[in-house]
């Protein structure tokens, strides 16, 4: 929402773009729409993909593909559905929306908001999460 970025000089965001490149070559590569999300790449069957370098399947990368799903049904592209690649794992996640996930979305949105328009952001919490997020140096350093 502060159009803050952290990701240019981040060593993980270099390593998850090489994984992304020598990964996927074959496909178009990131979209960017809006200046709001940003899809790794639209396979030939026009299911869009997103390319995680982790070694584990996260709940986060659940809803960053369902939020751009929800994201593009909002601009009249509906019939769309996601899937995650792990490379590292050999792994592809398919990702849709289920009943009552644009309602959770709507309300994390509404959060987001919330959070946005206080005068101060609540105390942070260092979480494990943290290590390895773009902003660790923003918020903790
Ligand atoms: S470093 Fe931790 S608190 Fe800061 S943005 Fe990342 S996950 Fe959130």
């Amino acid at each position: 929402m502060r159009h803050i970025s952290m990701e240019q000089n981040s060593d993980l965001v270099y390593l998850g773009k090489v994984i992304h490149e020598s990964s996927y070559d074959r496909e178009s590569k990131e979209i960017d729409i809006d200046d709001t999300i940003k899809i790794d790449f639209v396979d030939k069957e026009g299911v869009i993909h997103e390319v995680k370098k982790s070694k584990k399947v996260e709940e986060p990368n659940i809803w960053q593909v369902k939020y751009y799903i929800w994201y593009l049904k909002q601009k009249g592209v509906g019939d769309i559905t996601g899937k995650i690649n792990y490379p590292k794992l050999r792994k592809t996640l398919e990702v849709f929306l289920e009943p009552g996930d644009e309602e959770k979305i709507m309300t994390m949105l509404e959060d987001i908001k919330t959070i946005s328009q206080m005068d101060l952001p609540p105390a942070a919490e260092k979480k494990k999460i943290c290590r390895s997020c773009s902003y660790n140096d923003l918020c903790w350093i």
